[in-house]
């Protein structure tokens, strides 16, 4: 290795242990890819979709040396306490890598869709028994009230909102909304690849009221969209809207990209970070 190799090595240990601290001290979202997101606030770490397999042409993965920390808990992902599934689809899930993971990493809780979960034992085989102690499964129907788990430091809340496509096509995927208040401080909504029709969320119109988050990681459809913007406004209202699931031809230059995601704040480079703000 040359000394200026060396230094720059030295360099980026130094500014991701920098960044670790400040990962570790003031709530924010660290962006994987596509809709893969960690949040942090103080010790508590989840991350929502980390790991899978597809791109379907249009997304991105996560990167490997992020993966390999991922599986390895190093920082920024060392401590992850639990981690949230939207979806079983190929751009949000693979029951392969978050069974390795849970594997891997015997602090983490999972929560998923059921149908998460089924994917994920025929991929264990038989030998998954203690993986599964760690796995809070949920079985939600359309319409049904959303449901609660308090765990250490976290409020889960979950709430089934159809796939985007309704009514044509989807019907069967269990895709769930997830709302995460981390030690009782920083609430959290990943809405996994929800549809942007008000009725899904007029149903609950008093649990969306009940607790606003104080960042949303909206699919950009709800961004780009009337339709989405008026949930995320009038439903939701976060008090900031990230943007995820955004195909890799969106240029970062935001005089580049279509007009109706010109003005909007989206993730789209692997690693970028927010900060969630405070009420
Ligand atoms: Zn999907």
């Amino acid at each position: 290795m040359t000394i200026s190799k060396r230094i720059r090595t030295c360099l980026l240990l130094i500014s991701s242990f920098l960044a670790g601290l400040v990962n570790a001290q003031n709530p924010s979202a660290f962006y994987i890819a596509n809709e893969g997101v960690m949040v942090s606030d103080g010790e508590t770490k989840i991350l929502f979709d980390p790991l899978f397999p597809n791109t379907y042409g249009q997304y991105l993965l996560p990167p490997e040396e992020m993966k390999a920390a991922i599986f390895a808990g190093e920082i920024p992902f060392d401590g992850v306490d639990a981690i949230f599934i939207s979806h079983y689809h190929g751009d949000h899930f693979s029951p392969e890598e978050i069974y390795q993971l849970m594997e891997a990493q015997p602090g983490i809780q999972l929560y998923a869709p059921n149908q998460a979960i089924i994917a994920m034992r025929s991929a264990a085989g038989d030998s998954g028994s203690a993986v599964f102690g760690r796995v809070n499964s949920v079985i939600l129907a359309f319409d049904d009230a959303p449901v609660r788990f308090t765990e250490n430091d976290l409020l889960v809340e979950a709430v089934r909102i159809p796939h985007s496509g309704y009514p044509m096509r989807m019907m069967d995927v269990e895709n769930i909304a997830w709302r995460v208040t981390l030690n009782n401080n920083s609430t959290v909504l990943h809405l996994g690849d929800a549809d942007p029709r008000d009725d899904h969320f007029a149903n609950d119109a008093e649990y969306w009221d009940e607790r606003t988050p104080h960042m949303a990681f909206p699919p950009y459809w709800f961004l780009s969209t009337a339709a989405g913007r008026d949930i995320l406004d009038n439903r939701i209202k976060a008090l900031r809207n990230v943007g995820v699931h955004v195909p890799d031809t969106i240029p970062t230059d935001p005089i580049q990209r279509p007009p109706e995601l010109r003005g909007q704040d989206i993730f789209l480079t692997p690693g970028e970070t927010r900060p969630i703000p405070a009420n």
